[in-house]
């Protein structure tokens, strides 16, 4: 059960004590409040959780500073929409907002390798207003004789590139608890120049004791990517594992899924998902049209395929793309036959703009549409 508060109430007011006053007499119910800052007010949610069916929604409903009371189902209790009861959940980081309607294009290398190259890369970005990255610094590889990163190595000269290119957020994956606190500590002795989504690849996307480490602390929001074997259930499952364990700043990252029915490709496109995700739970979606393609293949009509695959991801509502580029593909530690490079930036910023626009025409069209279908 969830008791939505209304946009003015302070949590640490009258309104919040009363309900919690109130709930005592429910020993075997927990609650837990959840201050969510959406993108124009401050929601606070109350979560009830224990044996709820005792608990009476009307008396809830009619307590001061309640908005609604919502009983969910045992599924997706935190991330899920529940029917469409419960509104998005946005946040905003370092200034970037994250919901269901944003929309942001975090590019880089697949691994973070010389110092030259990423100052290139962030150099090129900043001449076209992007402000969000993505570098890998603890890269998982197939073969234990491939390039692992540079782990913590890199993080100082990286954070301190970042801040002087204006970046401000970098989605960087990593593989174990410590890795979040070697991001942490190089990011405060840099003095915070920029700020770090926390990537959980596909390869963990079921290690449920790293997922527990990136949910139960609240500085860095997730970057959660579909493990590649998972159902969407077993994925968005995953995903409330970080939810329940505190941090609900997430985006649910789709990146296809590993079958040889997506031949030629490395991995069969999966982003008809977007709106089943969008409409299943409240987190932002994000399109990795790299990983799913895998390959630079120009189609016969001058677009390559990984633009074909981002395009579809767009033109369906996707809030966030990742996409590989490096400077110079050819010496790429990891990944670089499907790393674009810097001559295909502008071509791609406008190919997406052409997508997101199509996007909000469509969007604007069904609400046109229904409008006249309620009117007839
Ligand atoms: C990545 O984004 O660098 C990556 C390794 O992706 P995935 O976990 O989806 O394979
Ligand atoms: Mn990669």
């Amino acid at each position: 059960m969830i008791i939505i508060l209304k946009p003015d109430i302070d949590p640490d007011g009258s309104e919040v004590s009363q309900l919690l006053a109130y709930l005592k007499q429910f020993p075997d119910v927990k609650t837990k409040l959840s201050g969510i800052k959406g993108t124009s007010r401050v929601v606070s949610e109350i979560y009830l959780i224990g044996p709820t069916h005792n608990v009476p929604k009307d008396v809830l409903q009619s307590m001061p500073g309640v908005e609604r009371v919502v009983r969910v189902s045992s599924k997706y209790r935190q991330i899920g929409k529940h029917g469409g009861q419960l509104d998005e959940l946005g946040f905003e980081y370092n200034g970037i907002v994250f919901n269901q309607n944003s929309f942001h294009i975090f590019m880089g290398p697949c691994a973070v390798d010389t110092l030259e190259n990423v100052e290139t890369m962030m150099k090129h970005m900043a001449e076209y207003g992007i402000a969000t990255a993505r570098m890998g610094a603890y890269k998982p590889r197939t073969s234990p004789y491939d390039f692992q990163g540079h782990g913590k190595n890199c993080l100082p000269w990286v954070f301190e590139l970042a801040g002087k290119y204006g970046i401000k957020v970098i989605a960087m994956e990593v593989l174990k608890e410590e890795h979040i606190e070697e991001i942490h500590n190089a990011l405060q002795e840099a003095g915070n120049p920029t700020g770090v989504m926390l990537q959980i690849g596909t390869r963990n996307a079921q290690n449920f004791e790293l997922l527990k480490a990136v949910g139960s602390q609240d500085i860095y929001p997730v970057l959660y990517k579909r493990g590649m074997g998972l159902t969407l259930e077993e994925s968005l499952n995953a995903c409330e594992y970080i939810a329940s364990e505190g941090n609900r700043n997430i985006v649910f990252c789709l990146r296809g899924v590993k079958t040889r029915l997506g031949d030629p490709h490395r991995n069969l496109v999966d982003f008809a998902h977007v709106p089943v995700v969008k409409r299943l739970t409240r987190l932002p979606v994000c399109i990795d049209p790299t990983h799913s393609v895998g390959t630079k293949d120009l189609a016969p009509d001058g677009i390559y395929e990984i633009f074909h695959a981002a395009s579809q991801g767009v033109v369906a509502g996707a809030n966030m793309i990742l996409i590989e580029f490096h400077p110079r593909p050819e010496e790429a530690l990891c990944d670089g036959p499907q790393a674009l490079t810097l001559q295909d930036m502008d071509h791609f910023i406008q190919d997406v703009s052409i997508s997101r626009r199509a996007y909000k025409e469509r969007r604007d069209l069904a609400s046109r549409m229904s409008l006249t279908k309620m009117q007839s």
